[in-house]
This record gives structure tokens, C-alpha cells and sequence, in this order.
């Protein structure tokens, strides 16, 4: 049998080249290779998103479309809705006597999103909800309901499994080894940058450019994209390193090409105007075929419906024996 992989994505917009590139592109290589549980998770949304359920529910349809174009196989990854498995809820619960408050708060990945949170929204720790501290519990139920063996994480959530592996130790140790620790499969490429030169690319940043944006939005976010600003004449040399025109073109274009852009901008002889278009151009070409994609299952949303309904049904059967197990665990299962 392969192994069970699960990943999930937060239903609160579209896809941007972020999560293709950082994440969405190694899951087309895992869906050959294992039994793939992709989770479209609307309730840890809702968890900073709690008074704007439209939001969320608009959202699943749109990501997983966008998981669609760009070429997950639905006969190979499982789509499914974690609002719909009502274990993962009943197993958050059982979890919850298992984690401290303290050990929550000093889970890194919490901490740096509590700050960004503060930063961006002006939050202060007061408004912190018991539903967002607890989103790594809720996650460690979201892995274990299926038996998840492997997760494809990017370096940063790499606490959140720790947090997991730590609540299935514990849970082995006083009810008898009954879960799997899951192991992280970290993603071979590395966090992709914003437009402005920030180190994450993120809607809330608007730095992002998303796999819907029409070919006019995404030459006016090109445009104004950070260059060298040293740069002042079209033909002062310049260095591609700190230019974010020079990073995209090096995600998109023809490695001759990306090889030219280089040359040219450090001897001067290429002016940043034209060296924009050229990648407006590029990013247009490497985008049409998602797009193309796209355009098939927003003119058959009965299919996308299938597909969840499919893959939810699924995710129910398994969770429930799981949860059977984990009950009888627990000496819980009357
Ligand atoms: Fe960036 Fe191109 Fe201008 Fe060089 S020529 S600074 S790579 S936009």
C-alpha cells in the first residue's frame, strides 16, 4: 500500500505564484507516488475569518478549481472539505487535554503569525482567539483522523508537526500505541518572494501575482515591480540580484534567456521597461495553459462539485474507522 500523504490549503483566495511554486508544483510529483489526501480547509479559515463565512464558502469552489488547472488529477488526490468530517472536530476535542496553553503560545509558527497579525491589523494579544491558539490541535486531528504518514510542509510550519508528532507521543503513551507520527517532506523550493521585494509572497501583502489575474493586472503588478534602485538611466549597469523582475524571470523564462537578462543588466545594455515586457510576455505564456484549464471547469461547476462530493465521501469512510480505533483507545466507544 503507499503511503498516506495529507496537505491542506486555507480556502481565503485564489492561488498565487507563491503556493504554485513553494508548494502546489512538488504536490504533481507526490500525487504519482502516494495516496494523496488534499484537504480544503474551510474551518481553520474560519478561524480568522469567523465573521465572514461568504468569504470562505466562495473560496472553496475557487482554490480547488485553481488546484484543478494546474493539474492535480482528481483520480489520484483526494479533494475533500474538513468541515464535512466532523471527526477531525470530535478528535480537536480529545486532543485538547493533551497540549498545554503554554506550549501553544510557544510554538514559533504561532508566534510569528500572531505577530503579523499584530503588525498588519494593529491586533493586540487580547484579540487572539482560543480557536486560533488551537489551530496547531486542530491540525494534528486534520493529519491523524487519516493516519497521515507524510506531509509536504515548507520550513516554517516544520513546528506544527512537531506539535502533532508530540500530541500522537502523548496520546500513545497513556492510551496504547494507536497513531502514526507523521514526517514532514519539505519542499524543494524555497519561499517565493513578492513583487516589493518582501520576503513572502501573500494576498494580504499585495505583493502576489494569482493564477486568475487577466493578462492587464498582471503588466500593471509587473510594471510596478521593485528594480535595482540604482538603475536611474536605461543604460546604467545594474545589479539582478535585488531586482524583482530578474528573481520572476528566473521562475518563468528559458534558462538562455534568464542567462541574457543577467549579462545585459550588469553591462547596462538592457533597459528595465524592456526588460519588464519581456517578462509580462513570459508570465502570460507560462500562465495560459492554467488558465486554459480553468476556463473548463468554471464552465462545468457541477464537476468541481463531483469531485469534493467524491473525495469527501472518501475522507468520511476513513475517518470514521479511525475514529472507532481511537475511541476504543480511549475506553470511550459505548
Ligand atoms: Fe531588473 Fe531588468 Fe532593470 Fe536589470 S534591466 S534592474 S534585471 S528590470
Amino acid at each position: 500500500m503507499p503511503k498516506t500523504i495529507l496537505t491542506g490549503l486555507r480556502p481565503t483566495g485564489n492561488l498565487h505564484l507563491g503556493h504554485l511554486f513553494g508548494a502546489c508544483q512538488n504536490y504533481l510529483k507526490l500525487q504519482d507516488q502516494y495516496d494523496f489526501y488534499l484537504e480544503i480547509a474551510d474551518v481553520q479559515a474560519l478561524t480568522d475569518n469567523f465573521d465572514n463565512p461568504k468569504k470562505v464558502r466562495l473560496n472553496v469552489k475557487e482554490i480547488t478549481m485553481d488546484l484543478l488547472s494546474i493539474g492535480l488529477d482528481p483520480t489520484k488526490v483526494n479533494f475533500f472539505i474538513q468541515s464535512q468530517i466532523k471527526e477531525i472536530a470530535e478528535l480537536t476535542v480529545y486532543y485538547s487535554n493533551l497540549v498545554t496553553i503554554a506550549r501553544l503560545e510557544r510554538n514559533p509558527t504561532v508566534k510569528t503569525e500572531i505577530a503579523q497579525k499584530k503588525e498588519l491589523f494593529g491586533h493586540n494579544g487580547e484579540s487572539i482567539t482560543y480557536g486560533f491558539l488551537g489551530y496547531p490541535v486542530s491540525q494534528a486531528a486534520d493529519i491523524t483522523i487519516f493516519d497521515g504518514e507524510l506531509i509536504p510542509v515548507g520550513e516554517d510550519q516544520l513546528p506544527l508537526i512537531e506539535q502533532c508528532r508530540e500530541i500522537v507521543r502523548k496520546f500513545n503513551s497513556i492510551y496504547g500505541k494507536t497513531l502514526k507520527e507523521p514526517e514532514p517532506i519539505l519542499s524543494d523550493t524555497a519561499r517565493i518572494k513578492g513583487l516589493d521585494g518582501n520576503e513572502k509572497m501573500g494576498k494580504s501583502l499585495g505583493n502576489a501575482i494569482f493564477l486568475v489575474d487577466d493578462d492587464e493586472i498582471i503588466k500593471k503588478k509587473i510594471m510596478n515591480a521593485i528594480t535595482d534602485p540604482s538603475k536611474i538611466k536605461k543604460d546604467d549597469p545594474a545589479n539582478p540580484n535585488i531586482c524583482m523582475v530578474y528573481y520572476y524571470h528566473k521562475l518563468v523564462n528559458t534558462k538562455e534567456n534568464i542567462e541574457k537578462v543577467c549579462s545585459e543588466c550588469k553591462k547596462g545594455t538592457r533597459g528595465c521597461v524592456a526588460c519588464k515586457k519581456e517578462l509580462i510576455e513570459k508570465m502570460n505564456k507560462f500562465l495560459a495553459p492554467i488558465k486554459e484549464k480553468r476556463k473548463y471547469y468554471e464552465a462545468h461547476p457541477e464537476k468541481v462539485e463531483e469531485i469534493l462530493k467524491a473525495g469527501t465521501q472518501k475522507a468520511q469512510q476513513r475517518a470514521n474507522i479511525q475514529i472507532q480505533k481511537i475511541k476504543k483507545a480511549m475506553m470511550i466507544d459505548y
